[in-house]
């Protein structure tokens, strides 16, 4: 009877148990709204798999997400959203086994969801119909028209994303240079340069050492209806005599060299960015792949020309920064912290204005292309 007991107890225990250690924990929901994008984050604190529906009824529309073997943790049930398409964002344990998160929403919206990794994230890009952009009135003078409206017309708001920040340093360069150091520094000299012409406007996505997730980054650069997204980063490598710069536009790839610089970027290991492959191709049927390359095309030719100092090329690969973005954008690697001389040059204020000229100058030249064939 005693025995019987004992293993009574362990029965009804091992639910319980099971479930404490292994049910993934649905931790935080975050989200970055403007009038017409908003882009939800749900933090769980393992991959897990989920199922999402979308619910039309007459005067209300839900897509709920069905997280399974996970466990709400921390969370209120209901999240006000005071911007943006989304009324409210819901959480609850729908089954033992099973959390649903709802996304309620006053109109049918166009959405797409991918999952992001270390750590687990899915996320929730939302679209409404953007509402027509007023036209500039016509100028009398052709003399008073700024160097911006001459050239560009098309490209008023550029968002310059300086890699990593406060608890992520980057990559480090022997005697402590770091990458996110650099990149800041860059970003800010960037942002000088554009902003002499008046009519263009310049966002950074961090002007000081903080952290910004990468899933943010691309987020505000939708908010702000940005035109061009250009991400600075500095390299690092295993082999220490390559060198030069690289100017990436997202695709998939199948370059050791390149998917190596993306799983570094994106935190995560080269086979995570394997499983990368078929979300990747869904996604550029929507982006601006082609206007992208031609960017980065402007920026190598700048570079070079401003810093004299090789480029290994306009690549693809699959940055977690720039999937989502809805405008051109493209990811410049400045230089190798695991290179000397590279290292020797990214740690010089002359060396890096050059590069900032040359980013500027490149951003300046593609929107002086528009209606002229491409490169
Ligand atoms: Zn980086």
């Amino acid at each position: 009877m005693k025995k019987f007991f004992a293993f009574s107890i362990l029965i009804l225990a091992f639910p319980l148990i099971l479930f404490s250690q292994e049910r993934a924990r649905v931790h935080n929901i975050r989200y970055f709204s403007s009038s017409d994008y908003t882009r939800v984050v749900i933090d769980i604190d393992r991959p897990v798999t989920f199922q999402e529906k979308k619910l039309i009824e007459p005067d209300r529309v839900r897509i709920y997400f069905d997280i399974d073997n996970a466990k709400v943790f921390n969370l209120p049930p209901s999240i006000p959203v005071s911007k943006g398409y989304i009324k409210e964002i819901r959480v609850g344990q729908f089954t033992l086994k099973t959390v649903r998160v709802v996304l309620e929403f006053a109109e049918v919206v166009k959405y797409r969801t991918f999952t992001l990794y270390s750590p687990f994230r899915i996320v929730v890009d939302i679209y409404g119909e953007r509402k027509a952009i007023p036209k500039t009135p016509p100028v009398s003078k052709p003399e008073e028209l700024t160097i911006a409206r001459q050239l560009g017309l098309g490209v008023k708001k550029i968002v310059i994303d300086p890699g990593h920040g406060g608890d992520d340093p980057g990559a480090i360069g022997p005697g402590g240079v770091l990458e996110k150091n650099i990149t800041l520094d860059i970003a800010i000299k960037l942002k000088e340069l554009l902003e002499k012409n008046a009519d263009l406007k310049v966002v950074l996505t961090r002007d000081k050492d903080v952290f910004v997730p990468l899933e943010v980054r691309t987020a505000i650069a939708n908010s702000e209806r940005a035109d061009l997204f250009v991400s600075i980063h500095a390299n690092s490598t295993r082999n220490k005599n390559i060198s030069g710069f690289e100017v990436y536009t997202l695709n998939f790839t199948k370059d050791p060299h390149a998917i190596e610089i993306a799983a570094s970027e994106n935190a995560v290991s080269s086979k995570t960015i394997g499983e990368l492959e078929s979300l990747i191709k869904k996604i550029l049927l929507n982006t601006k792949k082609e206007e992208s390359i031609n960017l980065a095309k402007f920026i190598e030719n700048n570079l070079i020309k401003h810093t004299k100092v090789r480029s290994l090329g306009v690549k693809e690969a699959p940055f977690y920064v720039l999937i989502g973005a809805e405008m051109p954008s493209i990811l410049v690697e400045v230089g190798f912290l695991s290179n000397l001389n590279d290292r020797t040059r990214l740690c010089s204020d002359v060396f890096r204005t050059n590069i900032a000229l040359g980013l500027s100058e490149g951003i300046l030249n593609y929107i002086n292309s528009f209606g002229k064939p491409s490169m």
